[in-house]
């Protein structure tokens, strides 16, 4: 970290002791050349903090140098201009620059690097450049990425009806365009930013963006000019290299296409590279795949586990061997598959690798040889390639070549095999990067060695031309010890004042006539010599000759690289899908999952199903397996017992199978048969998100009512709960309404899952044909009770809560008294008859259950437009239904 004393740009510090003078803002501090030159750069940039590199330093001036300095942990400093004021200043060394730039991203600010790119001449003022705009969504490089995530940066554009998305990921230069209906307030606009891992939205400056909509993401609001239908459509043909955007399916999706032009806008102003030979366009739609809401990530724990630690659904899958492998899991949760086709073709891959052990071992060792393929090669079309990204993708290079050899030596699946194929890099990478870098690289290419010797004869002869030289300077020591008689005689370099002779203060009147004085020490004098100072020349300037040709020969091969970037991206693709396939495997094998049968009915058929995340917390043969069945015949299952006893496991479990199942992985059951979902919907517990200030019941009402709104007969409904939030009247009212609801309305029928601890629900199962009860087992001795997590027919018949109170730990006295008061309530006011499920006796309070579903249909008919034959079938079809 920077103090205000030791480190300062040289030619910006003020020697002047501190003095309480005014401080100055930018427009009327000094005139000088380079704060001419950083106002107009200020002015194009008004919205980063830009950063200016001074010699070893990058600066901060004015408000940015206010805005940065706590959030960087930088102490204020200031540049005087005589009587005028001060101008506020902080700065950081420049090996710092990554770690200053992530946390100015953290903080939600954008950093402009403004860095020299001419040479530097003393005397002469340096050329400066703004050379990148860093923002959470433009960011290629290695240090400020996490291996195991993605970053998009998200244009949107609402047009009246629909909101057009355009998804960018600068490092893989994939861009989907999508629209959703309606504007940035609806739902599924929020759903898409989460599956898209959106870290920055762009919107046209007024467009009114609720808190919450965006998720994490930073919300910038660009120039509505940037969002122009011409202009977009401008872009893309620029930077696709197409003359005409016909064959992309862009006319389709036009809010979309102006979303992508402010994307590519702002692309060009974050320095970001488009490579047409990598960029892809995708047109997609919302419903392509199984789309899920943020409660249903959060409630299967797909990427953090509820209550913050423990293994999140991506860890327990993830034995993947690359980033681009991890990656691809993670995207795969985010959009689980409802063809079943595709399904299948990624659980063959499963399978083919779980048969062959051997294969497997094989692959994984080959997996690790890759490097994270995708961004080096990012590195390399954005021009920022180290030599040792090049030597990783050397590396990769060959890695490939063994990767695809171990599966087509093993006849695999279809999709393991065209993988396979995609992982070979271009012709002739291999070699020549085997041919030009050196087997050690060194961080920088301004270190030098990174070439090969023999790999350039123009580099071979300057180094030889350096090497005779340097040899020179290595005897010197010895052979002017010898001439001068001084034994302790030693010559030296440093980078100021270059190589000398330096003699101890002692032997100084032995020093000979030709010893030039260079600089005077403590205990010692440093000298030079014609002869030394023509060596050294020759040592310096052919260094110097040496890694500009060095970095003449690492910039061909970064070209090299970047021309065979959609190839490389193919590999990429190619190994992540092999690695996606193998961790899944692995998993598979490990914790005894089985392959699920997919298919396209309603069905979902489960044997000996286990929650896989409470699985592993508990530790093996410690979690009990359920079944479960849902078909045409029963629709919902009413699941009742006492808090605790397992009913939300079994309901996430379930959802988790599902999910698992249509990602394309095995699953945590005996046996399995799923019929795809179109969605999984949750709604389980109340959460602690209330930041809106609603209550507890207006969120669980207001997920309910989203829930019924937009499910389908293809959905699977997981509602844990409902009505708990408010008194128990109301709330066995409520949750019965909403269960006759999903039965009887006609676009809903879905497969659900009802869990409550009112056990006078189970009333519904003798009134609605579709609907089963279940409960979780417990046993009784007395006043104990024990869990047994087991789900069987039927309904529970007493809620037990004081049961659970007792365990959680309540006082005796509190618990006898509440028996008491319950038993006084259940006197005199029987809420339900306590006695067996589904049977007549049973008064619910209120809400007594809604007209029989035949007895609605019968009043709906329209008689007078019937014909007498078609009155009759009808009277048949009701006839039937009443008395099924
Ligand atoms: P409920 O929803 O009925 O209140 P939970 O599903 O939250 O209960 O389960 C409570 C605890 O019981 C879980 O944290 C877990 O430790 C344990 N549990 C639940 N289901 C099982 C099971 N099938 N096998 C073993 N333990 C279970």
């Amino acid at each position: 970290m920077r103090t205000s004393s030791n480190v300062r740009a040289p030619h910006l510090v003020t020697t002047t002791p501190e003095a309480p003078r005014q401080t100055l803002d930018l427009a009327t501090a000094g005139d000088t050349p380079i704060l001419r030159e950083y106002r107009a750069i200020k002015a194009d940039f008004p919205d980063a903090i830009v950063l200016a590199r001074l010699g070893d330093f990058f600066e901060m001036f004015g408000p940015d140098a206010e805005k940065a300095a706590p959030t960087l942990g930088l102490a204020l400093t200031g540049r005087g201009f005589g009587a005028a004021g001060r101008l506020p200043m902080c700065g950081f060394p420049h090996q710092a620059l990554a770690q200053h730039v992530r946390k100015l991203l953290d903080s939600g600010h954008s950093a402009a690097i403004w860095d020299q790119v001419g040479e530097v001449v003393a005397g002469r003022l340096v050329r400066r450049a703004i050379t990148r705009v860093l923002s959470p969504g433009m960011v290629v490089e290695a240090e400020l990425l996490e291996a195991a995530s993605v970053s998009r940066c998200v244009g949107l554009f609402v047009l009246p009806g629909a909101t057009g998305i355009a998804a960018f990921d600068p490092n893989t230069q994939h861009l989907e365009l999508l629209e959703v209906a309606g504007d940035v307030s609806g739902g599924a606009l929020a759903d898409e930013l989460a599956r898209l891992d959106a870290t920055e939205v762009l919107v046209p400056v007024g467009t009114p963006v609720p808190a919450a909509f965006a998720g994490d993401a930073r919300v910038t609001p660009l120039a509505a000019a940037l969002f122009d239908p011409a202009r977009a459509a401008d872009r893309l043909r620029g930077a696709t290299g197409a003359i005409a955007l016909d064959g992309l399916g862009v006319a389709a999706v036009p809010a979309a296409l102006r979303a992508a032009g402010a994307v590519l806008a702002y692309c060009e102003r974050a320095r970001i590279v488009i490579s047409p030979e990598l960029l892809r366009i995708q047109v997609s739609t919302t419903d392509r795949a199984m789309r899920l809401d943020a409660h249903t990530r959060r409630n299967l724990e797909l990427f953090t586990r509820l209550g913050g630690s423990g293994t999140s659904l991506l860890q327990l899958l993830d034995a993947t061997r690359t980033p681009m492998g991890v990656r691809m899991l993670r995207a795969r949760l985010h959009e689980p598959l409802i063809d079943v086709a595709d399904i299948t073709r990624r659980l063959d891959s499963v399978d083919a690798l779980l048969g062959a052990r051997d294969v497997r071992r094989r692959l994984r060792d080959a997996l690790a040889g890759v490097r994270d393929l995708e961004r080096l090669v990012a590195r390399c079309v954005q021009g920022i390639a180290t030599p040792r990204d090049l030597g990783a993708i050397r590396d990769t290079c060959a890695a490939l070549d063994a990767v695809a050899s171990v599966v087509r030596d093993a006849a695999g699946s279809p999709e393991l095999i065209d993988a396979a194929a995609n992982c070979v890099a271009p012709e002739g990478l291999h070699a020549r990067l085997q041919a030009l870098l050196a087997e050690d690289l060194p961080t920088t290419a301004a270190d030098g060695g990174s070439i090969r010797p023999g790999a350039d004869a123009e580099l071979d002869t300057l180094r030889g031309a350096g090497s005779s030289a340097r040899t020179y300077l290595a005897a010197l020591e010895a052979s002017e010890r010898e001439r001068t008689g001084i034994r302790s005689l030693r010559v030296g370099y440093n980078r100021v004042f270059g190589y000398y002779i330096e003699v101890p203060n002692a032997q100084r009147e032995r020093v000979p006539d030709g010893y030039a004085r260079k600089q005077t020490l403590a205990g010692a004098e440093r000298f030079t010599t014609p002869d030394l100072k023509e060596h050294e020349s020759i040592v310096l300037q052919t260094r110097e000759r040496a890694i500009a040709r060095e970095m003449e020969l690492l910039g061909e091969a970064t070209a090299l690289v970047a021309g065979g970037a959609r190839a490389l991206a193919d590999a990429a693709a190619g190994v992540a899908t092999l690695d996606v396939a193998q961790s899944l495997a692995m998993v598979a094998e490990e914790l005894h999952w089985v392959r699920p049968s997919v298919d396209a009915s309603t069905r979902l058929r489960i044997i000996g199903g286990r929650h896989p995340l409470v699985e592993r917390t508990l530790g093996p043969g410690r979690f009990v397996p359920n079944d479960l069945t849902l078909d045409d015949e029963a629709r919902i299952v009413v699941l009742t017992g006492p808090n605790m006893a397992g009913k939300s496991t079994y309901l996430r479990q379930t959802a988790s199978i599902v999910l698992l199942a249509q990602i394309g992985s095995y699953v945590p059951a005996e046996e399995a048969t799923i019929g795809v979902c179109d969605r999984i919907f949750t709604r389980i517990g109340a959460h602690d998100d209330l930041s809106g200030g609603l209550s507890t019941f207006m969120v669980e009402m207001a997920e309910t009512a989203a829930i019924l709104r937009q499910a389908s007969a293809r959905s699977l409904v997981i509602l844990d709960e409902i009505g708990r939030g408010t008194s128990t009247y109301d709330g066995v009212s409520i949750a019965q309404a909403v269960v006759e609801y999903l039965h009887d309305a006609p676009q809903l029928n879905c497969r659900t899952l009802f869990a409550t601890h009112f056990h006078e629900l189970t009333v519904l199962a003798g009134q609605l044909p579709r609907v089963r009860n279940a409960r979780v087992e417990v046993v009784e001795d007395g006043a104990e009770i024990t869990f047994l997590h087991r789900i069987v027919p039927g309904g529970a018949d007493r809620s037990y809560g004081v049961h659970v109170a007792r365990l959680a730990g309540i006082p005796g006295g509190v618990l006898v008294r509440a028996r008491q008061l319950l038993a006084d309530l259940e006197r005199a006011r029987p809420l339900g008859g306590g006695g067996d499920h589904g049977s007549d006796q049973l008064t619910l309070p209120i809400a007594a259950p809604g007209p029989h579903p035949v007895m609605r249909e019968l009043a709906s008919l329209e008689l007078d437009a019937m014909t007498p034959i078609a009155a009759l079938n009808k009277l048949v079809e009701l006839h039937d239904r009443a008395v099924r």
